[in-house]
């Protein structure tokens, strides 16, 4: 089992992958499920252990992880395996989703998928590549009818499902409504709400629950060998990400740690004119991509959980004397709200919400919500 897990990187999620082993046994269960669960959880790493387990030649124990067809899978280049993702927009063409795309950015977006197949928690960065378009589903719909290999199952995922646009909602729709035979379609997501309601109900709902921070922190140690202290530290601001806190541990977390520092600062002050400017240095100098952002706000949702905690030096060296001034300072802190406008902020700017904008409300709100104001 070890083997398998490993071919495919699945770390924890034990009770879903055994629901899931007992489902596919069963051999009764739909052809169209979301996984859906919060970035960097392992949804597309399940969804390829499931394909591989429908595709698997072994007797028993699938997927083996070793088998010509697991293998295939693992490397995404299954011909029974249907990858859909957003890509960039570079022609009008309604049929095919490449239609436009050059070589070299081609090898870009091929290069991508090698580092995902290597490490499926891996998020594609490509370029420009905004929403899942109406000529990724018509090329799909061509694919799905045309193919007819008797011994494999046609394993249709669908990364990041919520970038489909409303044209490709419906036409994956239509597919759903009369699917061809033997043909299974996982979508994964952050946000299932954001699918199209008549989508959602054809599909069973699954639910990846978030990761501790203890397993992240034990794969951050065994497999990039990062210090136990700094694996800490990643692995509780990555918050149930696993991608997340392997890229934190591959930067000096010390840059963070000041940023927030100095708005933890300005928030506790009564002046607005430093709010605005810590707001404008964020804005202009610091946040400059949309990982940096989010980064920086899940850090400083991992502080107002610890000062909800009220935690005290020695439960955590990383920030103790500021949870512990911001408490005496502000008793009584609401930080259950602080946490969910962070949590909204962040939505929001995956949403490409100005960040100014987006901030300079958060601020405002943070500020109220440490002097515990509920209006
Ligand atoms: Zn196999």
């Amino acid at each position: 089992m070890a083997e398998t897990l490993n071919t495919f990187h699945i770390i924890g999620q034990e009770q879903i992958r055994t629901y899931w082993d007992a489902l596919l046994r069963s051999g009764r269960f739909g052809h169209a499920h979301i996984l859906a669960g919060n970035s960097g959880v392992g949804k597309d790493a399940l969804a390829f252990y499931i394909a591989a387990s429908l595709n698997c030649k072994a007797l028993d124990k699938k997927p083996c992880g070793s088998c010509r067809s697991c293998r295939q899978i693992q490397n995404l280049e299954h011909p029974a395996l249907q990858l859909i993702f957003a890509l960039p927009r570079r022609s009008a063409s309604h049929t095919d989703p490449f239609s436009g795309i050059k070589d070299p950015e081609m090898d870009l977006i091929t290069a991508e998928l090698a580092t995902k197949a290597k490490w499926p928690y891996y998020q594609l960065q490509i370029e420009g590549a905004n929403d899942i378009r109406i000529a990724g589903i018509r090329k799909l719909r061509k694919d799905i009818y045309l193919a007819n290999d008797p011994g494999s199952t046609c394993v249709v995922i669908i990364l990041r499902a919520h970038k489909m646009n409303v044209e490709a909602s419906n036409a994956l729709l239509k597919i759903l409504e009369e699917p061809p035979q033997g043909t299974i379609f996982l979508l994964t997501t952050e946000y299932p709400d954001r699918l199209l309601d008549t989508v959602r109900s054809r599909c069973a709902l699954h639910h990846v629950p978030d990761l501790s921070w203890e397993l992240i922190k034990e794969d951050l140690v065994e497999k990039k060998g990062v210090n136990l202290v700094q694996a800490e530290i990643c692995a509780r601001m990555s918050m149930g990400d696993l991608a997340a806190a392997h890229r934190f541990a591959e930067q000096d977390n010390s840059f963070w740690l000041d940023r927030l520092r100095a708005t933890l600062n300005v928030l506790a002050k009564e002046d607005f004119v430093s709010v605005h400017k810590q707001i404008l240095i964020l804005n202009n100098n610091e946040l400059e991509n949309d990982e940096s952002r989010q980064q920086f706000l899940s850090l400083l949702i991992l502080f107002f959980r610890d000062v909800a905690l009220q935690i005290k030096e020695g439960d955590t060296a990383l920030w103790a004397t500021q949870v512990q001034q911001l408490n005496k300072l502000f008793p009584n802190c609401d930080s259950p709200k602080a946490i969910k406008a962070i949590e909204r902020t962040k939505d929001a700017l995956e949403r490409k919400v100005h960040l100014q904008l987006a901030l300079t409300a958060l601020f405002f709100e943070l500020r109220k919500r440490l002097r515990g104001n509920t209006a």
